[in-house]
């Protein structure tokens, strides 16, 4: 194993409290579905029409559903064989659901940019969440499988004021943040307990997107405790600042490879 690898491990051995912060570069490529044959052929048949684009996220959901064995399945299951029994907490900025059903405590995840397990009004005129309707779903998988066509498929809609429903997920029109605020309350209160505890800080391709939601306050806590200590992995925004000085070590790796190596070790 690396350097870096075993000293992770090492520090994770002895840390009382592990933090987690997972971002950009480890979501799941959505380039990758151009390779999906089907899924090519759906979007030149709805080309730009505005009407159907809604049907895009139903199939990224279906082939998230799919997606079993591929790399970043088993980077998340690794990464529980290497958080398990801590006390750990995971911030993630992926919208891909992943982290959920790899065998790590849901109770210990938060993904303040949502993702594809529930939906919301476009609006957000209720302030609440609701369940994927499973006629709708069922209904794009048919399609995906050339039962019926577009022309069959409905557009599911708010049933308070008739708007859109969109995928609980940032970029919405008002994103509901009801969706991740009661997981966040708990994070920040977990976020308490550390004050004085050796912290484990380790940051996985969390890159410049929304650096206030990981980076930023993760370099804060490494600066205050003293017995906290950073990893930063990321292929390219590795760099670490001087007021961390030797509490923290750069990574220059692909995230999901490292995990890997770290594991097969393990
Ligand atoms: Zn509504």
């Amino acid at each position: 194993m690396s350097v870096s690898g075993s000293r992770v491990l090492e520090k994770l051995q002895d840390a009382e409290m592990v933090l987690v912060g997972i971002g950009e570069d480890m979501q799941y490529d959505w380039s990758a579905l151009t390779r999906d044959e089907r899924f090519c052929e759906i979007e030149n048949e709805i080309g730009g029409d505005k009407g159907r684009i809604w049907i895009i996220p139903f199939l990224q959901r279906m082939i998230l559903q799919q997606k079993r064995d591929d790399q970043w399945r088993q980077a998340y299951k690794d990464l529980g064989k290497m958080l398990a029994g801590r006390n750990y907490y995971i911030v993630s900025l992926c919208i891909d659901d992943y982290l959920y059903g790899a065998g790590l405590d849901e109770k210990r995840i938060v993904t303040p940019c949502g993702g594809f397990r529930k939906m919301q009004c476009d609006n957000n005129c209720s302030h609440m969440l609701s369940d994927i309707p499973q006629e709708t779903y069922e209904a794009v998988l048919r399609y995906y499988g050339k039962e019926i066509s577009v022309g069959d498929l409905k557009e599911p809609v708010c049933p308070v004021c008739g708007a859109k429903l969109r995928f609980n997920q940032l970029g919405v029109t008002r994103y509901a943040e009801e969706g991740y605020l009661p997981q966040w309350a708990d994070y920040m209160k977990w976020l308490q307990g550390t004050v004085n505890r050796k912290i484990c800080v380790l940051e996985l391709g969390v890159g410049m997107d929304y650096p206030t939601v990981i980076r930023f306050p993760f370099e804060k806590i490494v600066t205050y405790n003293r017995k906290a200590f950073l990893f930063r992995v990321h292929p390219s925004l590795f760099q670490i600042g001087e007021e961390i000085g030797d509490k923290g070590m750069s990574i220059k790796e692909n995230p999901v490879s490292f995990i890997k190596a770290i594991c097969e070790k393990m």
